[in-house]
This record gives C-alpha cells, sequence and structure tokens, in this order.
C-alpha cells in the first residue's frame, strides 16, 4: 500500500527523516486501531497528515522527534471535524466525555493527557495499553 518510491527519478535513498514519518504514522496508527476507528477513511487522514509532516520536517529536521505528537493532533483536528472527539478519555469515568490532549504539543516524547484529571493517559502509541479491556 505504500507508494514505493523507488526508482522515481531524484528519490532518495530512506533516510531518518523518512523513517521518523514512518514510526510517527504507525505509533497514530496503533492509537486509531486501539480505539477502533482505524477505518478506511481514517486511515487516509493519517496519510495526509504525514504527507503534509513530510515537507514540514524536511524544513525543519530537528523536529523529527515531535512528528508523533503533531500527527496524533492532525488527525485528532481532522476526526473532530468529521466524526467527533477522539481519544475519549478512559479515566474520567463521570461527567461529560471529553477527549484527551497531546502533550507537548510541539515536542519529543509525546503523551496523551487528561486536563481535567490531571494526569498522563499513555504515551502516543501506546493508547491500547490504557484502555479498560
Ligand atoms: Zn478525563
Amino acid at each position: 500500500m505504500d507508494p514505493q518510491p523507488h526508482g522515481e527519478p531524484g528519490a532518495r535513498p530512506v533516510g531518518p527523516l523518512e523513517q521518523a514519518l514512518h514510526a510517527a504514522r504507525a505509533l497514530v496508527l496503533a492509537d486509531l486501531i486501539a480505539r477502533e476507528v482505524a477505518e478506511a477513511d481514517v486511515v487516509s487522514m493519517v496519510e495526509d497528515s504525514v504527507a503534509h509532516r513530510r515537507w514540514w520536517v524536511e524544513q525543519w529536521p530537528d523536529g523529527a522527534g515531535f512528528l508523533p505528537g503533531l500527527v496524533a493532533q492532525d488527525v485528532q483536528d481532522a476526526l473532530l471535524e468529521r466524526y467527533g472527539r477522539w481519544p475519549l478519555c478512559p479515566v474520567c469515568g463521570t461527567g461529560d466525555p471529553h477527549a484527551l490532549e497531546v502533550e507537548p504539543e510541539l515536542g519529543p516524547d509525546p503523551h496523551w493527557v487528561c486536563h481535567k484529571a490531571g494526569v498522563k493517559v499513555a504515551a502516543v502509541g501506546a493508547l491500547g495499553g490504557a484502555m479498560p479491556s
């Protein structure tokens, strides 16, 4: 399913930036699958974000470590427009359903946090392990 850049004119070998993009994509997909929203059109939201962030990280390679948090936020925004809040907070059992937020918004080692409870719920990519089964 991945487009194969090999053989295209001017294609570069897979470098650290491409690896970082693949890792970010995999982490966010893992969280989407954990919440059972990895439908085809949702996966395409991830692809759109990765394509956009590929441009971004080429301008600013030092930001490669920020990609998982950025892609997670892009997908969260896209889902909010089309489906609603994601991922819903699994920590607070009462009150209005609310979404977790990525922290830091622009930094390495991003986590999903609940601002209501003031807790880190899981690392981005590890949401599946934080869900009650
Ligand atoms: Zn909460």
